[in-house]
């Protein structure tokens, strides 16, 4: 019988025959490290997991309004860190020093040329210090010269 050495607790343990890749022994500790590494692989590559995950914990926020508040309470060493963090956040943004995840992808959307920009009227749009406009292309510049 094979032995394999577990990803987590690094003991010994005899693989199940139905799971040819098992890395992980059946203990609920490696288990749920085995579950904690997907997931978060999958936060990192996948943007739709990642994107449903937020829109599910914000849900069973909402649901659970006072959770987060007791917990804070409940544990001052966590809420002191956090707010570390956000301190530390809110100065590298301050100094240009945050590299928006995205900003590689940051090419021109439009490309340069003579546009015309219309108001579009719409009653829906309620914020004032927002603008609806339509832009048509008057001329638009070679790509390639
Ligand atoms: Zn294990």
């Amino acid at each position: 019988m094979e032995f394999r050495t577990c990803q987590a607790c690094q003991e010994l343990f005899r693989p199940r025959p139905q799971v040819a890749e098992q890395r992980f022994c059946s203990a609920a500790a490696c288990q749920r490290e085995r579950r904690r590494r997907w997931q978060a692989t999958k936060r990192q590559n996948d943007p739709d997991y990642r994107e449903n995950q937020k829109r599910v914990q914000k849900a069973w926020a909402d649901r659970h309004p006072d959770y987060w508040r007791n917990y804070r309470r409940q544990h001052p060493e966590y809420a002191e860190r956090n707010r570390a963090r956000q301190r530390q956040r809110a100065q590298d943004r301050a100094t240009g020093q945050v590299a928006k995840m995205d900003a590689s992808k940051a090419e021109m959307p439009i490309p340069s040329g003579t546009y015309r920009l219309s108001r579009v009227v719409d009653a829906a749009l309620a914020k004032s210090d927002a603008w609806m406009v339509e832009i048509t292309v008057i001329t638009a510049a070679c790509a390639s010269p």
